[in-house]
């Protein structure tokens, strides 16, 4: 089969001929037809995620299986699936138990602890394989397994309450999603961004107003909920100011730089919130929303030939919103 290979740290992506992996027990081989670029593949190139190289990326996989291993029986030959990063965990330390699979040290992630999607075929553990709902196309259904997950368990695991407004702070990758999301979840929802040409498409995804930082937030009132998409601390920090009382900050963009929290926190009873991908209930949920047609993925498509140029425009932060791979 043709992959991407990342041949070593920091290595140049190649697309060459490797060994197509026949399926062990409990796995399904998948015919992989769509396959989103994350940042996340930045940061493993960079050695920011450690992995072993060789390594074919992609932790976006989406596709139809074609093979199933020993065990399998919930899923079928012919089934469209997609796969998300959490893919399989030891199934025995404290967390695991707890049905807390994210929190596994044993975790096996997708792209990361096993070889991923950026190539025609894919291997997958089985169980932890999504159906798709019929009506979302391939290309559609792809980003959903991170940025569209992701984004959605952050604004589930914030609680929101009916009545609050949600915020969306940056408007890239995971920000266009969390706009569509939240209004498609009925909220009053408001996208933060400095990119004045976003204003007009942001408002076309939902947004009922748009603000540059956490002042203009703050002097529309202020969020109850501020999801911080981005990869910049500085402007989490700057936002904290936009939340109201009792208010929630959900960080889910990986940065280098700290977050700087004021006193006046406490006075307002802030909280700060981690999450990544909180349970595949959120993963229903999210692709549940695509195929009802209140959520619409915008992406970009490239071969798999082409895959350098599309990890070049997610490197200098140009694609708009995801680069998607289409078999
Ligand atoms: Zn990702
Ligand atoms: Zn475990």
């Amino acid at each position: 089969m043709k992959a991407a290979v990342v041949p070593a740290l920091n290595g140049q992506w190649e697309v060459k001929e490797v060994p197509t992996p026949e399926p062990g027990a409990n796995q399904v081989l998948l015919k992989i037809h769509a396959s989103g670029l994350c940042y996340t593949d930045v940061h493993i190139t960079k050695g920011e995620i450690p992995t072993e190289f060789p390594r074919i990326l992609g932790h976006e996989p989406v596709g139809e299986i074609v093979a199933i291993g020993e065990g399998v029986t919930s899923r079928q030959v012919g089934d469209r699936v997609g796969v998300p990063w959490v893919q399989a965990s030891c199934g025995r330390c404290e967390w695991c138990l707890r049905g807390k699979r994210m929190f596994c040290a044993q975790q096996i992630g997708t792209g990361v602890q096993t070889q991923g999607s950026h190539a025609e075929y894919m291997l997958a553990y089985a169980d932890t394989t999504m159906l798709l709902p019929d009506n979302v196309s391939y290309e559609q259904a792809a980003p959903i397994f991170c940025a569209g997950y992701t984004v959605w368990s952050g604004l589930r695991f914030a609680d929101p309450k009916p009545h609050e407004r949600i915020a969306i702070l940056g408007v890239g990758g995971l920000g266009y999603l969390g706009v569509q999301y939240s209004k498609a979840a009925g909220f009053e929802t408001i996208a933060i961004t400095h990119s004045k040409d976003k204003e007009k498409l942001v408002r076309d995804l939902g947004a009922d107003e748009v603000v540059a930082d956490g002042e203009g937030l703050k002097a529309i009132g202020g969020a109850d909920v501020i999801l911080a998409t981005g990869n910049s601390y500085k402007a989490a920090s700057a936002a904290l100011g936009g939340l109201r009382p009792d208010g929630r900050m959900v960080l889910m963009g990986v940065s280098d730089e700290p977050l700087q929290v004021t006193s006046e926190a406490i006075m307002n009873r802030t909280r700060i919130i981690g999450s990544t991908q909180n349970g595949s209930e959120y993963l229903y949920e999210a692709l549940d929303y695509v195929a009802k047609g209140k959520v619409k993925v915008i992406a970009e498509t490239y071969s798999l030939n082409d895959i350098s140029r599309a990890y070049e425009r997610v490197l200098k932060g140009e694609a708009r919103f995801r680069a998607v791979i289409a078999m």
